[in-house]
């Protein structure tokens, strides 16, 4: 491990995941002389030393760090610094790399594989942009689509990465990390754990060799940031960097400032999320004029084995399923405390309609696969009381039935 444990003599994994949500990153502020988190908003830094700067630079550019010689701030930010660092040792990682956006940051995932092959396997669903970005070949990669149980069938020889999302956006599919890993015969995992966030899973413990998170949802938590981040080792962390430098992907230290800032409360936000959700998943199940309930805290036999194995508990997003479209648009449109928007893991609800916005871009017969169809909803469930937010649900889910049965009643 790279980074520097908290106190001296810690013990490997000593600490609990809620004291290092507080501490992690911060460990040079006491030598700092400070108690928050320094914002350091420069682009560019005073170099003292010509020689040393250039090889600084030279160092940075193919990867590799120098925290005392930043030179410009497309090679290295304390502020961005800091937050990887907490990052990495909240995933167990041995190092992170934070990026501009989700998306950024899988980009870079791609672009360091295709180094070492032009071939990836991907498990669908995963999130629209991400499916958009690996079918549309922009990166001049080839894509094998593979089922969870049938990765080491669509191997190649020039393999270079296994892509899986677990729990998957938007259906809430559960993939079991390690027998992706083992079928993947010695290729390396990526698991895009968004959903889960790192209170909830830690894929690399169950042998992934890359977490992907789209840092947006819940480690920002409060729909004010765009980010991504990727924990890893540090051969790949080192890739990970070139890339971000070459193509610019950087994150902003304000972004990262403000991740860093909810990272003590990420544990508290994702519970109390999770106790909400479990409560309107419940009363969804129950309703009349829902089909299905998509939940991994519902007792199923497509969660069992992986919820309490893999998972710490089935988090804050759900999908449910209504009639049709009609009656989908019309729940979206007549929800009062609840936002209809993309986006999920903000301490408010969020309701959105997958195929129609998120996943609209994914193949239609890949869609109806992966049961993106046009009754589902998704919904990431926020910090309000769940009372209030089923009493919202349930008028919405009233009106919407009267709305699209108009006609049957009209005499
Ligand atoms: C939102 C999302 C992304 C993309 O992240 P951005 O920050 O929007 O670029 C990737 N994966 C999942 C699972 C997401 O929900």
């Amino acid at each position: 491990m790279s980074h520097q444990p908290i106190f001296e003599n810690q013990a490997p994994g000593a600490l609990a995941f809620e004291t290092l949500g507080v501490h992690a990153g911060r460990e040079e502020l006491m030598a700092l002389g400070v108690h928050a988190l320094p914002l350091d908003l420069s682009s560019t830094y005073p170099i003292k030393d010509l020689a040393r700067g250039g090889e600084s630079l030279e160092r940075m550019a193919m990867g590799g760090q120098d925290k005392e010689c930043p030179v410009y701030s497309r090679l290295y930010n304390p502020t961005v610094g800091r937050f990887e660092e907490a990052l990495a040792q909240l995933e167990g990682a041995e190092e992170s790399v934070a990026f501009a956006s989700g998306m950024a940051a899988l980009t870079a995932c791609l672009l360091a594989a295709k180094q070492k092959g032009g071939h990836v396997v991907a498990v669908r669903p995963l999130y629209g942009g991400s499916d958009h970005l690996i079918a549309s070949g922009l990166l001049g990669l080839e894509v094998t689509w593979a089922e969870p149980d049938s990765i080491r069938a669509a191997l190649r020889s020039d393999t270079s990465l296994v892509i899986v999302e677990t729990p998957a956006n938007p259906t809430l599919q559960l993939v079991d990390i390690e027998s992706v890993v083992m079928q993947a015969c010695g290729v390396p995992v990526l698991v895009d754990s968004t959903f889960a966030t790192p209170v909830l899973q830690n894929p690399l413990k169950h042998g992934a060799t890359l977490v992907l998170h789209s840092a947006t949802k819940f480690l920002g938590g409060h729909g004010d940031v765009l980010a991504g981040v990727v924990a890893t080792t540090a051969e790949w962390a080192t890739e990970l960097r070139k890339v971000r430098v070459i193509t610019g992907s950087v994150l902003h230290p304000l972004a990262a400032y403000l991740l860093h800032r909810g990272l003590p409360t990420l544990a508290l936000r994702v519970r109390a999320a999770q106790e909400g959700a479990q409560v309107i998943a419940q009363k969804l199940a129950a309703y009349p004029t829902v089909k299905a309930v998509h939940y991994p805290g519902l007792r199923s036999s497509e969660t069992h084995g992986v919820m309490g194995h893999q998972m710490r508990g089935p988090g804050s997003l759900m999908a449910f399923e209504v009639e049709n479209f009609e009656f989908a648009s019309q729940v979206m449109a007549n929800v009062k405390l609840m936002t209809p928007a993309v986006s999920l893991g903000s301490v408010d609800t969020l309701i959105q309609h997958p195929a129609a916005l998120t996943h609209r871009v994914v193949d239609a017969a890949a869609k109806t696969q992966s049961g993106i169809g046009a009754g589902l909803l998704r919904l990431s469930v926020g910090l309000e009381s769940p009372d209030d937010l089923w009493a919202d649900l349930e008028q919405a889910l009233v009106k919407a039935m009267a709305h699209t049965h108009a006609d049957d009643y009209a005499s």
